[in-house]
C-alpha cells in the first residue's frame, strides 16, 4: 500500500552569508494510515523543522534543498505557495504545543470550526457546516457539544481547548495529522486523555499521525513506530517495541534511561554525558561521536547512514562493519 506520508532524502538549510547551515540532512521516513509515528529527539535536533517542513511552513530563509516529500504518491514538497496552503489545514492537519495560538480568543469556538469547515468545503451550508461542528466536539469528547459550540476559547480548560485544536485539525478530514509537543502544555492526568484521544482517532479514521516530543514516556504510550533525531540527522527507526527495549543506536540507549523506572531495562540506565551541539557546529562524520562511549576512529571522519540493525534501522558503524577507520 501506498504511505500517506513519505519523505526521502530531506535536507533543510539555513542560508547564512555566503553559507549555508544545514540544518536537517538526510532524513527518510513513511508513515501508514492509522499509523502514529513518534519524533523524539533533544529539543534542537530538528523535529519540529522536519514537521514545519512537512505543512510548508519553514521559517525564512530556512529552505529544503534536498529531498522529496509524497502525501499519498502525490509529490507535494515542490507545488506553489497557494497549492501549499490549500494542502495545509485540509489534507493535512496540525496540532501545535500551546492551544491558544491555533484559537482567536474574539470568536466562540463554534464560530472558529464552521469557518473552518466551509474553507475546506465551501460547498457546505452554514447549517450543514454547524451540525459537522457539533459532531466534531462531540468526537474530540467535548460534552454537550452544542451548548459549548457558543462559547469562547476562555471559557475552556487547557485539555478542553486542545481537543478543540484538534477537532479544528479534523475540520478538513486529513490524511495526515502533524503533532508537535501537544501535550508538554497540560497536566500529566490531561496529557493521558489528549494522546488517548490521538491513539483513539488514528484506529477509527485511519488517519497517519506524526507525533513530534521531546518525551519517551509519550511515545512508550501511544506510538507504533519510532523515529528518533539528533543533531539533524535520523538515527534510528522502527517498531516501538524494538527501539524501547532493544535499541541499536548509543543515543537510543541512552535516551531510554529518560523513560519512567517501571518500563526501562535495567543494563539500558546509563545516562548520556554532554550536551547535543548548537546548529552551525555540528561534528564531523557521525555527529553524536563526542558524546559515544562506543566511538572509533571511524565515527570522526565517516557519516553513517540509516540501516537494517536488528529489529530496527540504525545509523551507527557498530552494525555496519565496525568503528575501526
Ligand atoms: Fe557511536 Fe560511532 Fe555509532 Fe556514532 S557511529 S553512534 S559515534 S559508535
Ligand atoms: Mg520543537
Amino acid at each position: 500500500a501506498t504511505a500517506v506520508l513519505d519523505v526521502r532524502g530531506l535536507r533543510i538549510e539555513f542560508p547564512i552569508r555566503a553559507k549555508a547551515l544545514v540544518a536537517i540532512d538526510a532524513v527518510s521516513f513513511s508513515i501508514g494510515r492509522g499509523e502514529i509515528l513518534g519524533v523524539v529527539g533533544e529539543s534542537g535536533a530538528g523535529k519540529s523543522l522536519t514537521g514545519s517542513a512537512l505543512i510548508g511552513l519553514l521559517e525564512a530563509p530556512g529552505r529544503i534543498a534536498a529531498g522529496t516529500i509524497h502525501l499519498a504518491g502525490e509529490r507535494i514538497d515542490n507545488l506553489p505557495e497557494k497549492e501549499q496552503r490549500r494542502l495545509r489545514g485540509k489534507r493535512i492537519g496540525a496540532i501545535f504545543q500551546d492551544p491558544l495560538t491555533s484559537l482567536d480568543p474574539l470568536f466562540t469556538v463554534g464560530r472558529q470550526l464552521t469557518e473552518t469547515i466551509r474553507t475546506h468545503f465551501p460547498a457546505m451550508s452554514s447549517a450543514q457546516a454547524r451540525q459537522r461542528a457539533i459532531e466534531l466536539l462531540a468526537e474530540v469528547g467535548i460534552a454537550d457539544p452544542s451548548t459549548r459550540f457558543n462559547q469562547y476559547p476562555h471559557q475552556f480548560s487547557g485539555g478542553m481547548r486542545q481537543r478543540i485544536v484538534i477537532a479544528l485539525a479534523l475540520a478538513g478530514e486529513p490524511e495526515l495529522i502533524i503533532a508537535d509537543e501537544p501535550t508538554t502544555a497540560l497536566d500529566v492526568s490531561i496529557q493521558a486523555q489528549i494522546l488517548a484521544l490521538l491513539k483513539r482517532l488514528a484506529r477509527t479514521r485511519d488517519t497517519a499521525i506524526m507525533l513530534v516530543t521531546h518525551d519517551m514516556g509519550v511515545i512508550a504510550e501511544v506510538a507504533d513506530r519510532v523515529a528518533v533525531m539528533y543533531a539533524g540527522r535520523l538515527v534510528e527507526i522502527g517498531p516501538v517495541e524494538d527501539v524501547v527495549r532493544r535499541a541499536n543506536h548509543p543515543y537510543t540507549a541512552g535516551l531510554m534511561a529518560s523513560i519512567p523506572p517501571l518500563s526501562r531495562q535495567p543494563e539500558r540506565l546509563a545516562q548520556i554525558s554532554g550536551s547535543m551541539p548548537r546548529l552551525g557546529s555540528w561534528p564531523t562524520g557521525c555527529t553524536f561521536h563526542p558524546r559515544c562511549t562506543k566511538a572509533g576512529p571511524r565515527c570522526r571522519t565517516e557519516t553513517p547512514v540509516l540501516k537494517p540493525a536488528g529489529d530496527t534501522e540504525a545509523s551507527c558503524f557498530l552494525h555496519q562493519g565496525g568503528v575501526e577507520g
